[in-house]
């Protein structure tokens, strides 16, 4: 009887919460059937680090939500490595009661977005089993999702680790090593230790988080010092989370930002995978050095939506070309181009979309997060020019607004950086 009002709670959740989003259609053969009673089933070829849901005391895990959702990681059926795509997810704070940002969102929401995945029947992945799929030792089902989270939130520890252990997903931790005191709102390395026996795994988010600003001033300094940095923030972070947590072999780069002396430098530090904030899913023929991600905001539901459609065309190979629909209005660069400047000016012009709340009117670019675009709400258009110059072989842009009937909207377009144009101030 109890077991039957579960799943009238989760029908009656999934639908009001589904049909809010318009989210896309869950799978007809969801896993609500499995028996309580049976054992959590272990994966083959776990390596170290992927075990992220073999634990000892089973005998106790057998009767919880998390040992259902550990046995049930895998019952897809495994597909060839290249019709595997995954949607990796990027979260950072949570607070059931904090005002939501886009670094910030509600538990509940969490709560929410993993009942969707279960509900769905798509398979979360250890990033173990990610990069054995990646480095061809592993074949998974085909829709699978990567959960991230970033910085080193204490939130991560108070909010959102119960909900992964009762889903029993797994999930990594990109920290920056200087947030790691425990104080305020940073998780302490005793927390960090304790979902690693859970599920969690650890990742580098460099050494002290630096934005794009604070790169560009060491490289300004000349090549020595900006490779000095370099090894500084990305190799010597990965030696020190490796004393604290064990073996760590990928990293995160801060705001998305990266370019070539970065890129190059990777393997020699030792990282096997590195992620950016592109919002694509993720195949197997991926530059493991820039792995697209979901960054999943407190204040755009839509993101997640999108993640989790899977029969959506834009899925990438990292430097490919992505096919997405263009925004319903005129930009530059134009979607799908490749211009010959580091330095374009960036912009969008609204005047054919009714009824927008042009205080809403954010831009987003990949790389450097949310830029201060100057909107113009007479000519009703957005502007933004790098400050600087763009390495990025391929930038995404996004628009995020709301109408003036509170309904939120976003589009987004790519394009492309001759990678041959060098001769610009
Ligand atoms: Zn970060």
């Amino acid at each position: 009887m109890k077991y039957y009002m579960y799943l009238v709670v989760l029908i009656v959740s999934q639908l009001t919460w589904g049909q809010m989003f318009d989210l896309p259609p869950i799978d007809p053969d969801p896993v609500i059937s499995s028996s309580p009673g049976r054992s959590p089933r272990t994966t083959p070829g776990r390596g170290r680090g992927g075990s992220a849901f073999v634990n000892d005391d089973t005998a106790e895990e057998v009767s919880t939500p998390a040992a259902r959702g550990s046995a049930d990681r895998f019952r897809k059926p495994l597909v060839p490595r290249e019709k595997t795509r995954v949607a990796v997810l990027g979260y950072h704070n949570f607070s059931e009661t904090r005002p939501v940002s886009d670094m910030l969102l509600r538990t509940s929401e969490l709560r929410e977005q993993m009942e969707y995945i279960r509900r769905s029947n798509i398979t979360v992945i250890s990033m173990q089993e990610f990069l054995e799929w990646r480095f061809g030792t592993r074949e998974l089902p085909e829709h699978c999702v990567l959960i991230t989270l970033d910085d080193g939130w204490r939130s991560v520890y108070t909010d959102a680790y119960p909900i992964f252990r009762e889903y029993g997903y797994p999930f990594h931790l990109f920290l920056y090593t200087s947030y790691l005191t425990g104080r305020g709102d940073s998780m302490s390395p005793a927390m960090i230790r304790e979902m690693m026996a859970n599920g969690a795994s650890v990742g580098s988010h460099s050494g002290s988080h630096p934005y794009p600003s604070e790169w560009r001033k060491h490289e300004k300094v000349g090549q020595e010092e900006y490779v000095k940095f370099i090894d500084k923030e990305i190799g010597a972070s990965r030696t020190r989370l490796e004393k604290l947590f064990g073996p760590v072999d990928t990293y995160c780069y801060p705001g998305g930002y990266n370019d070539e002396t970065m890129v190059g430098r990777m393997s020699g530090y030792g990282y096997r995978a590195a992620f950016t904030v592109i919002p694509n899913k993720v195949s197997c023929e991926v530059d493991p050095m820039r792995i697209d991600r979901y960054m999943v905001f407190g204040t755009d539901p839509s993101i997640f939506r999108r993640a989790m459609d899977f029969s959506r065309a834009g899925v990438s190979a990292g430097s490919s070309v992505r096919s997405l629909p263009p925004p319903p209005f005129p930009v530059t660069p134009q979607a799908g181009s490749v211009v010959a400047s580091h330095l374009p000016t960036i912009t969008a012009q609204l005047g054919g979309i009714g009824g927008i709340d042009f205080s809403s009117v954010r831009m987003y670019v990949s790389g450097f997060g949310r830029v201060p675009a100057q909107v113009d709400a007479t000519r009703r258009s957005i502007q933004w020019t790098s400050p600087c110059r763009i390495y990025m072989p391929q930038i995404s842009v996004h628009i995020f607004w709301k109408n003036t009937d509170g309904t939120r909207q976003h589009a987004e377009w790519f394009y492309s950086i001759d990678q041959k144009v060098t001769a610009e101030h």
